[in-house]
C-alpha cells in the first residue's frame, strides 16, 4: 500500500476526519475527506461526527478548529506550520488599538492567533470580510492583521472607516504579486480573466477582474475558458480537478512555505501515533470562540 492508501486506513480505523485547505501541496488535498478555504474548513469541522480532527494547513486553521470542537481530539501533522501574518497582530495591539478607539469593534482576520482572537469582537475570513464589517452600525471599524484586506473591506463600504491594525499587515505570499505582473499577463494572454484575492495590493486588486476568497475562486472560475489566479499556487489543483477543460495560469513564485510543510509521511505519522495535538488554554478558548462563532453565523 502507498502512503495514501494507509492514510485512508488509518483514518477510518481511527474514527479520524482529515481537512485540507485549497494551499496545501495536492497529495495532501488528495488525501483529505475536506478541502476548501478557512471559512469552509471552519464551518465544515463542526459538523462531522468523526472523534478525531486532522487538520492540514497551518496552526491558527487547527486552533480554530480545537476551539469550536473542545471535546474532540485535534491534530496538526506540522505543528511549526505558522503563519506569519497572524503573527503581526498581539493582543496588546488590540487592546491598544480599542483604548485609541473606544468603542469602535475589532475584527479580526481569521488569520490570526487564539490569544489575539480572545481579544477581538468578531473573527472573519475573506469570504465575508465585508459582510461583517457592514453588519456592525459603528462607523469607525478596526480591523486586522492584514492591511491589504482591510483596504478591500473600505472600498466595499465607502460610508465606514476601516483602520487597519497594524497599518501596514500583510501575507508575504500574496505581497509578491506587483501591478507590474498584472499588466505584463494581460499581454501575454489578451483573453484571460484575471482573479485575485484580497490579500494582493490595492492596485494588483484593482487592476483584476475579480477579486475574492479561494472558496469564491473555486465557485466562480466556470464562467471563463482562461484564468490567471493571484493566490498560492496550490489552488491550481482543486481548480483543474473542478474545471478539466479550463486554463489556469498561475505564478511558480507564489508559494507560502508554511502551506507546503506537511508531506504525506507526516500525515501518516499523525494518523498512526496521535501527534501532535492541538490545546488552547480554557480563558483563551472561551473569548475567542465568541468572536469565531459570531464568523460563522454570520456565513450562514
Ligand atoms: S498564504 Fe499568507 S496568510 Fe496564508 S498561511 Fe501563508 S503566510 Fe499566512
Amino acid at each position: 500500500m502507498n502512503y495514501t492508501q494507509q492514510i485512508r486506513k488509518l483514518a477510518t480505523k481511527k474514527n479520524a476526519v482529515i481537512l485540507a485547505h485549497n494551499y496545501q501541496p495536492p497529495e495532501i488535498q488528495d488525501a483529505a475527506d475536506i478541502t476548501g478555504d478557512s471559512l469552509e474548513l471552519a464551518r465544515l469541522a463542526t459538523e462531522v461526527k468523526e472523534s478525531t480532527l486532522v487538520i492540514c494547513g497551518v496552526y491558527f486553521m487547527a486552533e480554530t478548529a480545537k476551539i469550536l470542537s473542545p471535546d474532540k481530539t485535534v491534530l496538526i501533522p506540522r505543528p511549526d506550520a505558522g503563519c506569519p501574518l497572524a503573527n503581526q497582530l498581539t493582543p496588546e495591539m488590540v487592546r491598544a488599538a480599542k483604548v485609541a478607539h473606544p468603542g469602535s469593534p475589532f475584527v479580526v482576520y481569521v488569520n490570526s492567533n487564539a490569544a489575539t482572537k480572545a481579544e477581538c469582537d468578531v473573527a472573519c475570513t475573506s469570504a465575508n470580510a465585508a459582510t461583517i464589517a457592514a453588519s456592525y452600525p459603528e462607523k469607525t471599524i478596526l480591523f486586522g492583521p492584514d492591511a491589504n484586506l482591510a483596504g478591500w473591506v473600505q472600498r466595499q463600504l465607502p460610508d465606514k472607516t476601516i483602520i487597519p491594525i497594524p497599518a501596514d499587515g500583510g501575507c508575504p505570499t500574496h505581497r509578491n504579486f506587483t501591478l507590474r505582473d498584472v499588466e505584463i499577463a494581460r499581454r501575454e494572454y489578451p483573453n484571460v480573466t484575471i482573479i485575485g484575492h484580497p490579500e494582493c495590493s490595492a492596485d494588483v486588486q484593482l487592476a483584476c477582474d475579480l477579486i475574492g476568497s479561494t472558496g469564491f475562486m473555486i465557485r466562480s472560475c466556470g464562467e471563463a475558458k482562461e484564468w490567471i489566479i493571484l493566490t498560492e499556487k496550490g489552488i491550481a489543483h482543486p481548480l483543474q480537478k473542478r474545471y478539466p477543460d479550463t486554463v489556469f495560469h498561475v505564478m511558480d513564485t507564489a508559494v507560502c512555505p508554511n502551506m507546503k510543510l506537511i508531506e504525506l509521511s507526516d500525515l501518516y505519522v499523525t494518523l498512526r501515533d496521535g501527534v501532535y495535538p492541538v490545546q488552547v488554554a480554557a480563558p483563551i478558548a472561551v473569548k475567542a470562540r465568541i468572536a469565531i462563532e459570531r464568523m460563522i453565523g454570520a456565513a450562514k
